[in-house]
């Protein structure tokens, strides 16, 4: 049977292809887009806790560097296979396009359960993978950060190892860059750590990249409905005398009915990193978030407002779960609320559905259950290709993961460039720069989506593949 990486890499080619030909790229320059600039697969022993060796498969695959350095995660999980890891770092090279980041597409992975170690293991395990890749990384070469199942810590255990690896002359630091930091080991030390991004704060991390996925997907929605409402007919101008609309154009994108606009109401499927930071600052900005869900189920909230996400959290870590909140600690004590499974959730009659755990749940079994009439893939992949066409000719705004989750890797790259000049940015400078790169990444897909009429999936492929193409020339 075919695993989930190979589907996921036929589906990644499958659009680059569809969007290259509708752009009448030649064959060769389309098969460029498609093969990866290299594919690193590594083998490396490390002593266990049992003073045995273990051998472990791992590989960094670094897409297209046209724009910058390669940028991607690295992940620790038993499923990691050469396929999936490639479908990743080529969603990631349009992702980093989207954004508009100087970067191009990476992605690593270690074949390991990292609950199958001990902590001193995978520190072990983590350093051994961080020499096996030093060669061929750097901060002007291919910069690696956190994943599945990877986090600050072992970010910080990698730069840690591939910083005592490096001489002054050694990986990733060009003459030019070197030059005026001479003397300066403080300095070049900052630039070495460039190298990782997703570092603890004392290793040179930024603030606000923990909410920056969620932040960033609450500031493109925001984006979105703007458009929405310049574009939105003018009730005054449009009815006649039996308040008729005359003239009520449909939205370029097909979008009807969308008088709701604010405030929204939202689901929010997963709580997780992506999930609690969306539903928590989407409340911040006037939204009515009304349902969310983990793993074992989710809570619908029956108040005026929006639910409390702080609380909340605060209840699923008490309980374990968040249907264990239900009727618990102001979700519903006060409120009134009742447990959803996650089914429930995806088809509840909210204006914005945020699918924000896992890949293809909304697909061909529930897509006509569907009445939200935006979406926003903040998870990667949520939405099946079957169910992408679907919803998008009823009429349901798609926007695609590459644009709403990619204030991740935005952070990512203000991390970097405050370690490159040596600089600590405050958490609202570095959600200000956020802001403008969001806007400016929504902008562009909006315009090219609105000027060649095509969902914003289609037109955030074209634009990054342009930005390619003429970062080429
Ligand atoms: P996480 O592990 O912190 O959270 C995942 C959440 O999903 C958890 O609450 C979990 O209980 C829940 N979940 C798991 N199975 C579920 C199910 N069947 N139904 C409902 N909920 C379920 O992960 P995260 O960092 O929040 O990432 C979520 C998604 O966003 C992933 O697809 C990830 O690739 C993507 N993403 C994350 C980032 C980031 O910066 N963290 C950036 C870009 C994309």
């Amino acid at each position: 049977m075919q695993n989930t990486g190979t589907k996921m890499l036929e589906s990644a080619l499958e659009i680059i292809t569809k969007t290259a030909k509708d752009m009448r790229l030649s064959e060769s320059k389309t098969e460029r887009l498609l093969l990866p600039d290299a594919i690193h697969e590594l083998h490396f022993s490390v002593k266990m806790d049992d003073g045995k060796d273990r051998l472990f498969t791992a590989f960094r695959i670094q897409h297209n560097n046209a724009l910058g350095p390669y940028k991607g995660g690295i992940r620790f999980h038993p499923n990691v296979n050469r396929d999936e890891v490639r479908a990743l770092a080529t969603l990631m090279t349009i992702k980093c396009a989207v954004a508009g980041l100087p970067y191009g597409g990476g992605k690593g992975g270690v074949i390991i359960d990292p609950k199958s170690v001990s902590e001193s293991e995978l520190e072990r395990i983590s350093k051994a993978y961080a020499r096996a890749i030093s060669s061929f990384i750097g901060p002007e070469i291919d910069v690696p950060a956190p994943d599945v199942n990877t986090n600050p810590k072992i970010i910080g255990w990698m730069t840690d190892e591939y910083i005592k690896m490096s001489s002054r002359t050694r990986f990733g630091i060009s003459n030019k860059m070197l030059k005026p930091l001479q003397g300066k080991q403080v300095q070049h030390d900052s630039v070495l750590r460039a190298t990782f991004t997703g570092k603890p704060l004392d290793m040179g991390g930024t603030l606000g990249r923990t909410e920056a996925t969620g932040r960033g997907g609450v500031m493109i929605l925001k984006a979105l409905l703007n458009k929405i409402k310049s574009q939105a007919p003018n009730p005054k101008k449009q009815t006649n005398s039996n308040n008729q609309i005359t003239n009520k154009k449909s939205l370029d994108l097909g979008a009807s009915n969308l008088e709701f606009l604010q405030p929204s109401t939202i689901a929010v499927q997963g709580f997780g990193n992506v999930g609690y930071y969306f539903a928590k600052i989407a409340t911040e900005n006037g939204f009515q978030v009304k349902a969310v869900s983990d793993s074992k189920g989710g809570i619908l909230y029956a108040g005026q407002e929006s639910l409390d996400a702080v609380e909340v959290l605060k209840c699923k870590k008490e309980k374990g779960s968040l249907a264990g909140c239900y009727c618990s600690g102001g979700v519903c004590d006060i409120k009134k609320g009742r447990v959803i499974s996650n089914e429930e959730l995806l088809e509840l009659p909210v204006d914005i559905l945020v699918p924000a755990a896992l890949e293809n749940v909304i697909n061909g079994q529930n897509m006509s259950k569907i009445k939200a009439k935006i979406i926003v893939e903040m998870a990667n992949g949520p939405v099946t290709e079957e169910a992408y066409e679907y919803l998008t000719k009823k009429g349901v705004i798609i926007v695609p993961d590459v644009l709403a989750n990619s204030g991740g890797v935005a952070v990512s790259y203000l991390e970097w460039y405050q370690n490159m000049k040596g600089q600590t940015w405050t958490e609202d400078k570095v959600n200000k720069r956020l802001q403008v790169m969001m806007t400016k990444a929504f902008d562009a897909i909006w315009d090219k989506s609105v000027k060649k009429k095509k969902p914003l999936k289609q037109a955030a492929f074209e634009v990054a593949i342009e930005r390619m193409l003429s970062a080429h020339k």
